[in-house]
């Protein structure tokens, strides 16, 4: 394998700049390996089923099965509209948030989106509107509205968002429209779907129920960290969850961005303890929503994501309205792929360090370290994980190895999801796995086809992994180590 390999995975968002076929190969072309649907921009499920049917074509006529999941946009709470469109609030102003929602907004007063909210609020508790940018505090509570104070000033214009920091409000994190989305996602059997704003392990639970009462079949659940409660409930949220998001913008908000790199670590820290993929996403490289290059701090903050051990790094505004989609996935790639060199450099070093990290112990597990161990004292160039679930690549992966970790299945939907995987590159076996009778058998069909992929070659010394009987998932019982002929 060539030293330019990407381990990282990049993730990109669609958007105006993007939902396109012309961009779309491009960015494949530059590396893009998943794309993320924002719902929050697509008004009607018809617009969302306009972009999934361009993805999925773009990626099958261009060769490079794409994983795809839609973000729900979740209860984003947002003011309503000014007779002027927009006001301006000086510190020390009173202003009023109400229920009534045929009010029209004015220097005085806004009505909000969630009218429960109100009897929610207590006294002295903090609204942010705009990322922050305006902050109120509740002084009175009467039964349609709180009067707040302003304790920073500046420009509220219509449907602003509004986050509530550090509060537990129970809101249901599941809105009409998220549940109207949802139902596109999974008649399309979507690789994974993205939950905001939940708060507890529960709403993760109550999207799953959704799923399957839809009729969703192995659709994972992306649970977005993005509220003080979420980082407390972090580790009973992960063990439910699929995939992991740092969600860091509206979690900037909620628990002040000096905050934000801290929980960062934690929550991919408990990520790899309980084998979970997690994303970092937002504002990742910000500057090249206009620019042609990134900045030194972003670059930094990308590489420092993979240093902490992330799966994938995330593009939003840069590819959805960006100057130049493709180019930002390509400055992404570039960072990742040296990223991911260094950090294997530094791993040969003291590669025991990781091996004890798992809370969770199968026998798959135990399998994945003897792997690991092997491939690291003979040498190996590759690993050659089967599977029928995604689950031992996964493994393997959360070992950071510094080689490659090939993943045949069988399944074209597993394929996709383990796009998301670091380091792991899945392949489609030629044949289903009920089809092949021997382990010898099975070996040679894999690296055939990997060789002809270009992704092995003669002399490359392969470290195996497989459950017998072939295809049960989480059966993983048998390691060997095999060279190319
Ligand atoms: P959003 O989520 O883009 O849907 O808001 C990401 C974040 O909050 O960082
Ligand atoms: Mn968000």
């Amino acid at each position: 394998m060539s030293e330019s390999l990407k381990q990282t995975k990049i993730i990109a968002t669609l958007g105006p700049a993007s939902s396109n076929e012309l961009v779309l190969k491009e960015m494949i072309d530059a590396g893009v390996d998943v794309i993320r649907i924002n719902a929050s921009h697509c008004a009607e499920p018809s617009d969302i089923q306009t972009i999934i049917d361009l993805v999925r074509s773009v990626s099958e006529e261009y060769g490079k099965p794409l994983g795809l999941f839609l973000d729900l946009q979740g209860p984003k709470i947002r003011v309503g509209t000014f007779k002027d469109k927009e006001i301006f609030l000086e510190l020390g102003d009173l202003f009023l948030l109400t229920s009534d929602q045929s009010i029209e907004g004015d220097q005085k007063k806004v009505s909000i989106s969630y009218p429960e909210l109100i009897d929610d609020l207590e006294l002295g508790q903090q609204l942010y509107i705009d990322d922050g940018n305006i902050r109120l505090e509740v002084v009175e509570k009467r039964s349609k509205d709180v009067v707040c104070r302003v304790l920073r000033g500046g420009r509220v214009s219509n449907n602003k968002g509004i986050n509530l920091p550090m509060t537990q409000t129970r809101i249901p994190t599941l809105t009409e429209k998220d549940l109207r989305d949802l139902e596109v996602a999974v008649s399309n059997q979507l690789e994974y779907v993205a939950h905001s704003f939940i708060s507890s392990s529960e709403d993760v639970l109550l999207l799953k129920q959704h799923i399957d009462r839809l009729g969703g079949n192995d659709i994972g659940v992306i649970a977005k960290i993005e509220r003080k409660s979420a980082v407390d409930n972090i580790v009973s949220i992960i063990k439910v969850a699929d995939v992991i998001m740092v969600a860091r913008g509206d979690l900037g908000v909620e628990i002040g961005i000096e905050n934000v790199p801290e929980a960062q670590k934690l929550i991919i820290r408990e990520s790899i303890r309980y084998i979970k993929p997690v994303i970092v996403a937002t504002q990742m490289l910000e500057s090249m929503v206009e620019k042609k290059l990134a900045t030194r701090a972003e670059v930094s903050d990308v590489a420092n994501a993979i240093y902490d051990r992330c799966d994938a790094v995330m593009l939003s505004g840069e590819t959805a309205m960006g100057i130049d989609p493709a180019n930002a996935v390509a400055m992404m790639k570039t960072i990742c792929v040296a990223t991911d060199h260094n950090l294997s450099e530094r791993k040969k070093n003291k590669f025991s360090q990781v091996k004890r990290v798992f809370e969770v112990k199968t026998m798959a597990t135990s399998f994945c370290k003897a792997a690991d161990a092997i491939a690291d004292e003979n040498d190996a160039d590759v690993m050659l994980a089967f599977t029928s679930s995604g689950n031992t690549p996964l493994i393997s992966s959360k070992l950071t190895p510094s080689i490659p970790i090939i993943a045949p299945t069988d399944s074209i939907h597993v394929l996709k999801k383990m796009q998301m995987y670091r380091g792991v590159i899945p392949i489609m076996m030629p044949q289903s796995f009920s089809e092949i009778k021997s382990w010898a058998r099975m070996i040679d069909v894999a690296i055939r086809s990997a060789k002809s992929d270009g992704l092995l070659k003669a002399g490359d010394k392969v470290v195996v992994t497989a459950g017998f009987p072939i295809g049960i998932p989480g059966g993983t019982n048998s390691i060997r180590m095999v060279t190319v002929q």
